[in-house]
């Protein structure tokens, strides 16, 4: 925490010095979110390519100089972050893209990015001293919420709207959360949650206001800047439902320029969903985020009002990226190609920013020669019930190897 100065308003640009537990522009009230300020001329003294190069620890905490936490309470966490980033093969050839990667934000211990903003939620509550954390959730950031405090040894409350599939809240259970689903949409599970932290002082994890949340989700960056040998790709493309996700993954990249470690912020690519593309939309007309409609079978973006849409949208205009909206056909048929061409299987909200990928080359917005690096978000066993609907059936046979035979004689394909 060495290195943290203070916030800066992400309205009105008032700068305010450290305070913990600050949460919002005292000026702006409720738009007014917070963006941590770090002391770049003094971490800019040792923090070069080398000082990452020798660092050995192969987590989120590799990055502790440039969070907003003590140190007292890392060791005891689950192990977030430092997931793998792979070049494509198949893809890269099928769509024309020479340096195309994929980075799995499923490989976290809760198996999507959510961690990455979650151990920091519950690092600050114990720091705060409190016991119990709360949050409102369409699924991954509660389960993360749940799995990251079970280890840390803290409380849950979550609330989720009752559109929630059935592997998060799986999860949620298995983690001993207290459970509460709200008869609603996510919009007033987020009010109901805010109440309840209001009345019981409930440590806040809902991403949007928390400032800290978004400083967690930033090492997704980092990470891919490292895992590309201190180079990146002209883009980056991600999934947006809130805009947190969006705001860290610009915000890493700041840092590193603000540091002087890159020279230049990749363009960066926010994909929405058809069913719900307030965001999107906002965008490209008027910049005026309007409250949208949540039909989509990519829960984890589904927001009708999303919470931070002042980041997501400068995190596209200051890296000179662009915004996309993608059907849910669009969203399943990506889903079944990431999972037979790379390997990768990714829940619908994650399979977005790949459908993305495949919208953006259609349509040339990714340009011949430009190199990509798409997010998968969050793991396709979170919501096989959706998956299930496009990828193949199983051939049924009778439990007799002639019949196998018949079977394999009458496939070619399989044979050739
Ligand atoms: C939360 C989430 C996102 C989007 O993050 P926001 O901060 O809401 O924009 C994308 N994909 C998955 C899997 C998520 O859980
Ligand atoms: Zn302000």
């Amino acid at each position: 925490m060495k290195y943290v100065l203070g916030y800066r308003c992400s309205v009105c640009d008032s700068f305010y010095p450290f305070k913990e537990e600050m949460m919002i522009c005292p000026v702006c009230k409720d738009s007014g979110i917070l963006d941590l300020v770090y002391d770049y001329k003094n971490l800019k003294k040792f923090m070069r390519v080398d000082y990452f190069k020798e660092n050995h620890e192969y987590n989120i905490w590799r990055y502790k100089e440039l969070l907003p936490i003590r140190n007292d309470f890392i060791d005891n966490s689950l192990r977030v972050g430092w997931t793998p980033l792979y070049k494509s093969n198949k893809v890269s050839i099928k769509y024309k893209v020479d340096n195309l990667y994929f980075k799995d934000e499923g490989m976290n211990p809760t198996q999507s990015l959510k961690d990455r903003a979650s151990v920091i939620g519950c690092i600050k509550a114990l720091e705060a001293n409190k016991r119990v954390v709360c949050c409102s959730s369409t699924g991954n950031a509660a389960s993360s919420l749940a799995g990251n405090a079970a280890k840390l040894g803290l409380e849950t409350v979550i609330f989720v709207p009752k559109r929630a599939p059935i592997g998060k809240l799986a999860q949620l259970l298995a983690f001993g959360a207290k459970v509460i689903k709200v008869d609603g949409d996510y919009k007033a599970a987020y009010d109901l949650s805010r109440q309840a932290i209001d009345k019981y002082g409930f440590y806040n994890r809902n991403a949007a206001i928390n400032p800290n949340l978004v400083e967690g989700k930033k090492t997704v960056a980092y990470e891919i800047w490292e895992q590309l040998d201190y180079q990146l790709t002209d883009w980056v493309i991600v999934s947006v439902g809130d805009g947190c996700t969006i705001a860290g993954v610009y915000k890493g990249f700041f840092d590193l320029k603000s540091l002087g470690l890159i020279e230049k912020i990749p363009r960066i690519m926010g994909v929405q969903s058809e069913g719900c593309s307030p965001i999107n939309d906002a965008y490209h007309n008027d910049l005026v985020v309007r409250e949208s409609v949540e039909d989509t079978i990519a829960d984890s973006i589904a927001v009708g009002i999303p919470r931070n849409p002042i980041k997501a949208l400068n995190a596209v205009k200051n890296s000179n990226g662009t915004y996309l909206k993608v059907s849910d056909n669009e969203i399943l048929e990506a889903l079944k190609e990431l999972g037979a061409l790379e390997g990768i299987f990714a829940e619908p909200a994650a399979a977005c920013s790949y459908a993305g990928l495949i919208k953006g080359r259609k349509e040339e917005v990714i340009k011949d020669k430009e190199s990509v690096t798409v997010i998968i978000t969050g793991n396709g066993l979170k919501d096989t019930k959706n998956a299930l609907t496009i990828i193949n059936e199983p051939v049924d046979l009778k439990n007799n190897f002639q019949d196998f035979i018949d079977y394999m004689e009458g496939e070619r394909v399989i044979n050739e």
